[in-house]
């Protein structure tokens, strides 16, 4: 297949930066949407980057739903992106976790801490918080204010006491990593309410479901350190690695947002993308094959990609090229595979048996499955809409549209026998009958179809234009052109 190059596009060639990541044991690996809106690309990209690492190295790839924040929960949302996750080929092995039936642990986690002295009771509330950081004239945030008042439960938010120090790790994606822990403050493990933060219950279940390497979104680094903290706090084993994945932009290098961009991957499949060239795409973002081929099943990516190789800064989501991936995906399936993906973007029966007579031309020409209906729908439809701009600019501002189908309705009108061949040789010398022709006197077939496309199929594109009238029966081709003229003259 045909190498793609272009922007967002990380060159494979370039050396890598940090070993090879190399796994010693069936490593455990998760990803933990929370149902709070569909499947997104970003959450797609990362989930597929767990994906890839867990069958690459024999490990394990779970599912967590963090359903935690009931007030943004929206159960009927979960199963969009199970199927999502489904659609895309991702399947995940064992039963879903949810965090909601693990509060119990999350609890037990923040009594541990609590007894430990790690954790302390506050009873601030926000303005007090914000008032006595303007005070301060520094940073804003929680200044440790009840750390040593051993107030009781009750009285506010349970809040982790950071130690002095630094919090660090290597990164598989972004190298050493390392924060100052003067600069996070003591933060909240428990609402006033006794519920769990989304810091403790991510942390503590990671711990509980044995995953070795949090691969995630680089929206999660500043929540790492206070992770690694709680974590070790606890005792429990940490994972061995995190890698947070590429920010995801769009071309003014703007964070890809659901107001802005096109960002559910739900969308990308109702617009007739192959999930097959979703994950091929996704794995493009911040990553290149050493080979440079780039259009390749996910299962040969699986064997090839590396977190170590995955580069950091933000990845472009390039429209047009995830287009061209599945132009590229769409051709290189089989006739009968093409057909029955692209059934479900027709309107009926006949639209379908129209595109089965064309096939393989039209499935030459799309990038999208949902283009398919438009390139058929001259063949199925007794009156095919047409394209007005096509009509201005061929019938009525462009050359010798009149003459060229009264040409070529004498020429089809004779022509013994109805094949793509004849009716080319047809078309021709009636591009010559209405001066298309060359200094040699030969027919100049650059322009000259132009006025028969548009009257028989209402487009100045489509599939090939011969086997299209062949399709379409020398009756009906003859009336379009006919009904044509009529329109031109009147
Ligand atoms: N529920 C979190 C999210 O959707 C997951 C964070 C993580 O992967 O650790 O962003
Ligand atoms: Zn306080």
């Amino acid at each position: 297949m045909a190498f793609l190059g272009g922007r967002g596009c990380f060159d494979g060639a370039r050396a890598r930066r940090y070993p090879r990541v190399t796994v010693t044991s069936p490593p455990v690996v998760r990803f933990a949407p929370s149902p709070t809106g569909y499947l997104h690309v970003g959450g797609a990209h990362s989930a597929l980057a767990n994906w890839m690492f867990a069958r690459r190295h024999g490990g394990r790839f779970l599912l967590r739903i963090e359903d935690t924040d009931t007030e943004r929960n929206r159960p009927d949302l979960l199963d969009g992106v199970l199927d999502m996750l489904r659609w895309l080929g991702l399947d995940w092995d064992g039963e879903p976790v949810h965090q909601s039936d693990r509060v119990g642990d999350h609890r037990a986690a923040a009594d541990a801490l609590l007894a430990s002295g790690d954790a302390y009771w506050c009873d601030c509330s926000p303005e007090q918080v914000q008032a006595r950081a303007k005070e301060r004239g520094g940073p804003p945030g929680y200044d440790g204010h009840c750390r040593d008042r051993g107030l009781a439960e009750g009285a506010g938010p349970l809040r982790f006491r950071v130690p002095p120090g630094t919090t660090a790790w290597t990164d598989l994606v972004r190298g050493e990593v390392s924060f100052d822990n003067a600069t996070i403050e003591d933060f909240v493990l428990l609402r006033s309410n006794g519920t769990p933060m989304f810091l403790l219950a991510n942390a503590v279940d990671d711990a509980a479901m044995g995953v070795t390497h949090v691969i995630r979104g680089e929206d999660h680094v500043n929540g790492t350190p206070k992770y690694l903290l709680i974590l070790r706090a606890l005792g429990r084993t940490e994972p061995t690695a995190f890698a947070h994945m590429p920010l995801l932009v769009n071309e003014s290098r703007k964070k890809l947002s659901k107001r802005r961009d096109d960002v559910s991957v739900a969308s990308y499949r109702d617009e007739g993308f192959l999930p097959e060239a979703m994950v091929n795409y996704l794995s493009l973002l911040g990553w290149g094959p050493p080979d440079g081929v780039e259009v390749r099943p996910i299962a040969e990516i699986v064997d090839l990609y590396d977190l170590a190789d995955v580069n950091p800064s933000p990845a472009f989501f390039d429209r047009k090229k995830l287009l061209h991936v599945n132009g590229e995906w769409i051709r290189g399936l089989a006739l009968d595979d093409f057909l029955a993906r692209a059934r479900p973007f027709l309107p009926g029966d006949d639209a379908a048996a129209a595109l089965a007579a064309l096939g393989p031309l039209v499935q030459e020409r799309v990038r999208l499955l949902s283009e398919v209906a438009d390139m058929v729908d001259f063949l199925w439809m007794d009156e095919p809409p047409v394209d007005d701009a096509a009509w201005d600019k061929v019938m009525v501002r462009g050359k010798a549209a009149p003459e060229m189908l009264d040409a070529s309705t004498a020429e089809l009108t004779a022509l013994e026998g109805w094949t793509a061949d004849g009716i080319s040789a047809a078309v021709e010398r009636a591009a010559i009958t209405a001066g298309f022709t060359k200094p040699d006197g030969s027919p100049q077939m650059a322009k000259a179809p132009a006025p028969v496309r548009v009257a028989t199929t209402g487009r100045s594109v489509g599939p090939p234009l011969w086997e299209s009238l062949a399709a379409l029966g020398r009756d009906r081709t003859l009336a379009r052109l006919a009904a044509a003229r009529v329109r031109l003259a009147g």
